[in-house]
């Protein structure tokens, strides 16, 4: 495993000595939030410490667990507390603040670690034959409550299978441009070692260096230059899958009209069709150059239409990003240390990436200059881009001092037809604010919701939310459970999916049926009993249980 999980937050993101990611503008930033969300000074809320928290009495007999420790390794089958508490669920707000309040409630019995198919098919079989849930977890970045370590009904404990250490890069093909790379690899050290030999993958969600190549196919993630290296479900060409039934492997073929393909089954399958142990995927050469840059709108719609025509004109871009007027707005204040206009204006930034060989990307470029100007657009230069570029992970750590200072901050996503992005756009950020201030601690706070496009297609686009809000002290579940439903409604009220990018987990499962319908459903269900009659993989997520 490339990664020391002693050095990572048990109960929340990234590396526990991490610098502040707001530096020295922090006091000037918390100053400015604690003004705009009404509520100043803002109180201190610090996490509980795993030594105050009591973790649930495990369930799983000593005798199943020594019989994991003889068909593993002993070092490789944990049960103290840290593993426990670490594998315990993922890293939605949700979660968080159940990890933070020391609310425990859940936690596998034992966590394993497989270094090899054969051990995970060997482990997979045993469970289905002991009743035990098996939840198969890469980096635990679900934020879906995919990972949550629960068992289902009647089973007789929860096991986390830990893939991080299959986690290395098998073989490439050179000429196909494919690679056979195990699954439990994380993101850093599968770019690493693609490009030192010229290639990449190109898949760079924003939990890039905590999440990994299992955990990217299994929900159909989305890296952020999705559109020119594809998402998961693009770029995945087999996989071979641990399941009670035996090994599974997919097809590898670069088409086939042989019936629907398996692989577009496995990804999406969510950990509940089988422990995906290895993939082949496709790769690019490096590319020989990067631009990214910032242009700004008058106002959101004519962004949305220039976003449109880029699409359609099939202009090779790796990724644009509209803001919205309120995600500008509040990345302006971020910036500048909370130096900004007291409200949002209309005004929309959008960032453009593009890569590939300079003729390419020269031409791309001048074309992505004429379309924006057509729309009202104004070209920034680099600067925006490349400081984005430069600071594209760092947003998520921001969450964990929020929350210690009594703010929630989450967010959501889904995609719609071009018609539709406005009014679903409109709609659900309506949704969330009213949700938002019936939920709210007190009558003059206030809250911030805002949102961008990005991940875009010919048809339509993905939009992607994010509120920040302060938290109702005490009630902070029922806060979020309330504004999740509004917003989830509101989504599915609007023509929208349930999920572009992170998966149905338990989190979605209430929408699911909406957009699959009856039969959908069904054909889903009998693939679970027919690969896992037992229903001991990942219970409760994506599918519910009997
Ligand atoms: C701060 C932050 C930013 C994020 N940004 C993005 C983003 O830009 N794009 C995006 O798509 N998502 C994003 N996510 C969501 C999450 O990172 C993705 O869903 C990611 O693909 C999960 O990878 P993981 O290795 O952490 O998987 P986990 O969280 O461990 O698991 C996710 C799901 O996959 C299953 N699974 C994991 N490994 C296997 C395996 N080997 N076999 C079978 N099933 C498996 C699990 O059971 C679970 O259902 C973000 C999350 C956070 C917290």
């Amino acid at each position: 495993m490339s990664i020391d999980r002693l050095k990572l937050r048990w109960n929340g993101w990234g590396w526990v000595d991490a610098p502040d990611v707001l530096g020295e503008k922090a006091d000037a930033v918390w100053d400015w939030m604690g003004k705009t969300f009404g509520v100043d000074p803002l109180p201190s809320t610090p996490p509980k410490p795993l030594s105050e928290i009591e973790l649930p009495q495990p369930k799983l007999s000593s005798v199943v667990v020594d019989r994991l420790r003889r068909m593993l390794a002993p070092d490789r089958v944990k049960t103290d507390d840290y593993e426990r508490a670490f594998h315990a669920r993922g890293q939605s707000y949700h979660d968080l603040l159940y990890l933070r309040a020391g609310r425990v409630d859940t936690a596998p019995d034992a966590v394993i670690y497989p270094i090899s198919a054969d051990e995970c098919l060997a482990v997979v079989q045993f469970a289905a034959s002991e009743h035990v849930a098996m939840i198969p977890y890469g980096g635990g970045s679900s934020v879906v409550g995919g990972v949550t370590a629960q068992a289902g009904r009647g089973q007789s404990g929860a096991v986390t299978m830990d893939m991080t250490l299959m986690d290395q890069l098998l073989d490439i093909d050179e000429e196909a441009l494919v690679a056979r790379v195990q699954a439990g690899i994380y993101g850093p050290q599968l770019e690493d070692a693609l490009q030192a030999r010229g290639y990449t993958l190109g898949h760079y969600p924003q939990s890039f260096e905590f999440s990994t190549l299992g955990g990217w196919i299994a929900p159909r993630s989305a890296g952020h230059q999705s559109n020119r290296y594809g998402t998961a479900e693009e770029w995945v060409v087999s996989a071979r899958l641990a399941t009670p039934k035996g090994m599974w492997t997919t097809e590898g073929f670069p088409n086939s009209a042989a019936g629907p393909q398996m692989r577009d089954i496995v990804a999406g399958s969510e950990g509940a069709l089988g422990v995906i142990t290895e993939a082949e995927v496709r790769l690019h050469h490096m590319p020989e150059v990067k631009d990214y840059r910032g242009y700004v709108f008058p106002e959101f719609a004519a962004g949305v239409s220039a976003l449109r025509e880029i699409m359609q004109v099939g202009l090779p871009n790796a990724m644009v990003r509209l803001s919205d007027p309120d995600e500008t707005f509040f990345y302006n204040a971020l910036d500048s240390g909370g130096v900004t206009t007291d409200s949002p204006a209309h005004f929309c930034i959008m960032l453009v990436g593009l890569e590939g060989d300079q003729t390419t990307v020269d031409c791309a470029r001048e074309q992505t200059k004429a379309i924006t100007k057509e729309h009202g657009g104004m070209h920034m230069g680099e600067g925006l881009g490349e400081k984005w570029y430069a600071t594209r992970f760092d947003t998520p750590y921001l969450r964990d001092p929020m929350m210690d200072h009594g703010l929630g901050v989450d967010t959501l996503e889904t995609c719609t037809r071009w018609s539709n992005v406005i009014p679903l756009h409109d709609a659900v950020c309506e949704a969330i604010t009213k949700a938002l201030d019936r939920n709210a601690p007190a009558p003059d706070t206030r809250s911030i919701v805002m949102s961008h496009l990005s991940h875009s297609y010919a048809d339509g686009s993905s939009l992607y939310f994010t509120f920040a809000f302060p938290q109702n002290l005490d009630r902070e579940v029922q806060q979020w459970t309330a504004v999740k439903a509004a917003a989830s409604d509101a989504i599915t009220a609007s023509g929208g999916t349930i999920s572009h990018h992170h998966g149905v987990g338990t989190d979605h499962l209430p929408w699911l049926e909406q957009e699959k319908g009856p039969v959908g459903m069904a054909v889903l269900k009998a693939i679970k009993d027919e690969v896992d009659p037992a229903s001991i993989l990942n219970p409760g997520k994506l599918i519910a249980g009997p």
